[in-house]
């Protein structure tokens, strides 16, 4: 087989993948009784040495050097390929994690559940993973792999060879290994006809892998809508019913995946496609009441609009901030639920209910997917300014527009205005040509404000009676 890649080939068999898919790949499983080794030498593959990092290149290098096989894996093989930069770089060895660790100074070791090393290089990280094998009742006993009543790997340290390990991964596009003794690539689950035909095909039987690691689920999505590829048949066909098992998963990796899924660039088709599986619903539980079957409702239109420009920012190299994304999906949950709040306590004000309604909300979503307290912080920032906002008399709107949150509080009204229209917009309309107004003009806008009664002419003194009051009530 030749295995001669390079982007003209890919694009041509994006084409053809459709018809293709619709013949026979694409309902195929990949058993792990298949798996069988093809080495891609050098000359027919596109990687070379220089699209690795100098980091990377230098761990595999020592690995080598001091007699332990050394393979580039994963997401740097398939997206160098893809001719994709990639987005780190993972390595996979013989050595054990200890020996790892005799190796390089600037190494730690992390995970219970999954023991890896890290080697650090400034704010690089380089991964590099042992082998891992099968598992054995024996290693139960020796608490090396656990394994839960519903077949959840809750450990995964038995080590093993590089076959064994080709099984363990998830997908046949992310088993594929770059050796760095002579540069070919060894491809076991045959993921470079899957990679060709834009395949996402897990590596085994799909719902045994799932029910292990229901990551891999996310991943699928996250993969295909990322790389363009279709996710095959059988692999997609468990995932709806098990999307469940999700909330198994602890919340702080649930939030790391979400950031992967929704903040790379891709965030409006991934998210389509988690809907589709009913994962989305599992990550955002108090979304799943507004979404409609249109897909239009306001909380919808909303994450589309921001799931749209963070895409924009990311793909034009700007930051982003993921509290702004949770603040807009949250949003129209939690005005609903202030409206309840308010309903049902007529004593709470408008600001009071937002406040409680903050709370419940967020305790909520934490639960699935653990955002840190830093951003949250940060979300109920640019909600509270979403109703001071309003308030724009006096010398307010002039403080207001110097607050280190106003941008993010602006961007995030200008899409409500886009989504309520009416009053809001209005809002909006006003702080656009306020932030760009000259002096005179803004002090001109803010007297206009309610005709111009409570800014305009000379400011009243207040009385040195009502301040002494104020203090002594105060005390
Ligand atoms: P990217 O880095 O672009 O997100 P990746 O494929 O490199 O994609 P990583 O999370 O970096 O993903 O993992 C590296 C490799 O480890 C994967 O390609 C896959 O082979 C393996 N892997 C990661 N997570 C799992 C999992 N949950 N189950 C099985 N194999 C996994
Ligand atoms: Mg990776």
């Amino acid at each position: 087989m030749t295995a001669h890649l390079n982007i003209e080939v890919i694009i041509f068999n994006q084409v053809a993948r459709f018809c293709r898919n619709l013949l026979k790949n694409n309902s195929d499983i990949c058993s792990t009784e298949d798996l069988k080794l093809n080495v891609i030498t050098r000359q027919e593959h596109n990687i070379s040495r220089k699209d690795l990092s100098d980091n990377a290149l230098k761990v595999l290098y020592r690995l080598s050097n001091a007699g332990y096989d050394a393979y580039l894996v994963g997401g740097g093989v398939r997206d160098i390929l893809l001719g994709q930069e990639p987005k780190d770089f993972d390595i996979a060895t013989n050595a054990t994690p200890e020996q790892i660790k005799k190796l390089f100074r600037n190494c730690r070791l992390i995970g219970r559940r999954f023991r890896l090393a890290h080697i650090l290089f400034g704010r690089d990280v380089i991964e590099v993973a042992t082998f891992r094998g099968h598992h054995k009742e024996d290693n139960e006993k020796k608490n090396i792999s656990a394994q839960s009543d519903e077949g959840m790997l809750l450990r995964d340290n038995v080590y093993g060879t590089v076959e064994e390990d080709a099984e363990r991964r998830d997908f046949t596009v992310n088993a594929m290994y770059y050796n760095i003794a002579d540069y070919s690539i060894h491809d076991y689950a045959n993921g470079i006809e899957d990679l060709k035909n834009g395949i996402i095909r897990l590596i085994g039987d799909p719902e045994t892998r799932y029910r292990e690691d229901p990551v891999r689920m996310l991943r699928a999505v996250r993969f295909a809508a990322k790389l363009d590829m279709t996710i095959c048949d059988k692999t997609a066909a468990p995932i709806a019913e098990l999307s469940p098992l999700l909330r198994d998963i602890p919340a702080a990796r649930l939030f790391e995946e979400s950031l992967k899924l929704l903040q790379t660039g891709n965030g409006l088709n991934t998210y389509w496609m988690l809907r589709d599986f009913n994962l989305f619903q599992q990550l955002f539980p108090v979304l799943t009441p507004f979404l409609t079957e249109e897909g239009n409702s306001p909380a919808e239109q909303m994450i589309e609009l921001v799931l749209r420009s963070t895409d924009k920012r990311i793909n034009s190299g700007k930051r982003v901030n993921p509290a702004f994304m949770f603040a807009a999906m949250l949003w129209y949950p939690l005005t609903a639920k202030a409206q309840e709040i308010q309903d049902d306590n007529p004593k709470f004000d408008h600001y009071e209910s937002i406040m409680e309604a903050s709370n419940l909300i967020l305790d909520t979503q934490v639960r699935s997917t653990a955002i840190p307290r830093r951003l949250t912080a940060t979300i109920r920032d640019i909600w509270q300014l979403q109703l001071r906002l309003p308030r724009r008399t006096g010398k307010r709107a002039f403080v207001l527009i110097e607050q280190q949150k106003f941008r993010a509080a602006y961007d995030f009204l200008e899409m409500r205005g886009k989504v309520e229209g009416g009053e809001t917009k209005d809002l909006c309309d006003w702080w656009t040509e306020f932030q760009d107004a000259p002096a005179p003009h803004r002090n001109n806008m803010v007297q206009n404000l309610n005709g111009g009664r409570r800014s305009g002419g000379p400011r009243k003194r207040r009385s040195p009676y009502r301040k002494k009051k104020r203090a002594n009530n105060d005390s």
